[in-house]
């Protein structure tokens, strides 16, 4: 039986790690919850599972909640900035799933590994805010940072049994998200709405606009550069509209080896909570005569500027990637807050990242430092748009 804690339980990838949760009673306990606020969803998934602690953003949410739970035996509730964290490092689990939005699950990263738990990362801004800091904590025992994003669970299955000197590189492939094929000028006049219309995967809406913007695929690079300690021209995307193939793995003999499924993340999340077991998942057989053909082209960089920026970014290194994430963040928001159309996201981040004044990372207080910094000069300039 492993004992789980679901941080974003409320989200795309945690209420599908409570189906396979639910599909496995077995295998699994949940021992810890954690959203953003309380709401319907949340009260229904701690009335389910039991978890014995629940934490949620704020103090006023965790007040709401306690008074919505009064009568639930052995539920303690945790609230403020730092409940999360607090629920990572605590609890009595065995493996962390941190399936946050945003910068903010670095600290809960941090805290599952200080602790000597396991660690399924879905939150990938952890890696890219603190990618360093985050390698340092399972140096020497990696299988204790297990991967949920499809491309890197593909990378990390390609992988098994494998000697690490033998690889030589990876591909990790995009679907090219709903504006594959348009121009700048059209995707200027993009909606939300449209934007938020990913034709293959299924996901919360922050990392749906940065598929869109491809800045996702970026992020995906810089996390494949920590994971697997590659260096960047090591790591190459393709894009692969048809999204079966998830990761390629090219060794120092020439062989290739790739991970092919249908686009489902309940398949990374559940390999991700049973590692290194395999489980049934529920997803869809391949039919590859069904599919027919599978396609391949390069990404066109002027039309999605992002995936450079954060090829960039992660060479330049330091705070860059973190000064990078902040103002994404910031941009994605007012986006989808309707203040900017969607190729001004890139404009924005580019733009803090030109500007932004490098630290040597020593301690998460740096990053604090770059992530402000960043915020702040991305509002500025959403402002003077
Ligand atoms: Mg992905």
């Amino acid at each position: 039986m492993r004992r789980v804690v679901i941080l974003g339980s409320t989200g795309s990838v945690g209420t599908q790690a409570l189906d396979v949760v639910r599909r496995h009673p077995d295998r699994f306990e949940v021992v810890g919850l954690a959203a953003a606020t309380s709401h319907e969803l949340l009260m229904g998934q701690i009335r389910e599972f039991m978890p014995p602690v629940v934490a949620v953003s704020n103090e006023a949410s965790a007040q709401d909640l306690r008074f919505a739970i009064k009568g639930l035996r052995g539920v303690e509730v945790l609230g403020g900035s730092e409940a999360a964290e607090q629920l990572a490092r605590e609890s009595e689990a065995d493996m962390v799933l941190n399936a946050m939005v945003g910068g903010v699950g670095l600290g809960p990263t941090l805290a599952a590994l200080q602790s000597g738990k396991m660690l399924a990362l879905a939150n990938k801004e952890s890696l890219i805010v603190g990618g360093e800091l985050v390698m340092d904590l399972v140096k020497g025992e990696p299988e204790r940072l297990v991967p949920v994003d499809s491309e890197h669970a593909a990378l990390a299955q390609c992988l098994r049994g494998e000697h690490r000197e033998d690889l030589d590189s990876v591909t990790i492939t995009a679907s090219g998200g709903p504006f594959r094929g348009w121009s700048r000028e059209e995707m200027a006049r993009a909606s939300v709405k449209e934007t938020l219309a990913h034709p293959k995967w299924k996901m919360g809406r922050k990392i749906t606009v940065d598929s869109a913007t491809l800045m996702n695929k970026g992020f995906e690079v810089i996390e494949a550069h920590f994971m697997f300690g590659l260096e960047y021209s090591k790591i190459d995307v393709v894009v692969h509209p048809e999204s079966i193939v998830h990761g390629l793995a090219e060794f120092t003999d020439g062989s290739v080896i790739a991970q092919l499924s249908a686009p489902d993340m309940r398949l990374p999340i559940q390999l991700a909570l049973a590692y290194p077991d395999r489980l049934g998942s529920g997803i869809e057989t391949l039919d590859l005569t069904r599919i027919g053909s599978l396609t391949f082209e390069p990404v066109d960089h002027e039309a999605f500027p992002a995936l450079e920026l954060a090829f960039r970014a992660g060479r330049l290194g330091q705070t860059f990637p973190a000064a990078m994430n902040a103002a994404n963040e910031v941009a994605v928001a007012a986006f989808l807050d309707k203040k900017i159309p969607l190729t001004r996201i890139s404009e924005i981040v580019d733009r803090v990242v030109d500007e932004h004044q490098p630290a040597e990372i020593v301690s998460v207080v740096t990053l604090e430092r770059a992530d402000a910094f960043a915020r702040q000069r991305a509002a500025e300039l959403i402002e003077t748009a």
